[in-house]
């Protein structure tokens, strides 16, 4: 399938050619302050099926020293999408455009969610990372 995805003033645009997985909401802190939101809500994506279709120029990344990190748009301010060594890796749900045919599997990190937020029931919620631990019993 097709997927297509822009950010609020519309000058960047992409195209995924290929199907979004592990669709999450993060809780942590620096989600919170890095999409100005309650948590963070993307999707995985694999590289080679991303590509920017118009405005890449104007996409302005904010990164950590080990490389991973968010592209924006520099003019409207729109995440949309994380990075891992230099590639797309993570899509926004919020800036996706139509049906990507995918829902929010999972919230992760809710152990640090913000105290005002309430998390609606029905989707599996963990106090940490997306893969919780199967060692058993401590
Ligand atoms: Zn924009
Ligand atoms: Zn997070």
């Amino acid at each position: 399938m097709t997927i297509g995805g822009s950010c609020f003033c519309g000058a960047v645009k992409y195209r995924i050619d290929g199907k979004l997985h592990d669709a999450r909401s993060c809780h942590c802190s620096m989600c919170r302050k890095a999409f100005s939101a309650q948590a963070s809500a993307y999707a995985l994506v694999d590289p080679g099926e991303f590509s920017w279709v118009s405005g890449e120029q104007l996409l302005t990344t904010y990164a950590a020293e080990n490389g991973s990190g968010l592209q924006f748009c520099s003019r409207c301010g729109s995440t949309l999408c994380g990075i891992v060594d230099g590639k797309v890796h993570g899509i926004t749900l919020g800036c996706l455009d139509g049906d990507p045919e995918v829902t929010l599997g999972m919230h992760i990190f809710v152990g640090s969610k913000a105290r005002w937020e309430k998390i609606p029931d029905g989707v599996p919620q963990h106090d940490a990372g997306p893969t919780p631990k199967v060692t058993g019993n401590e």
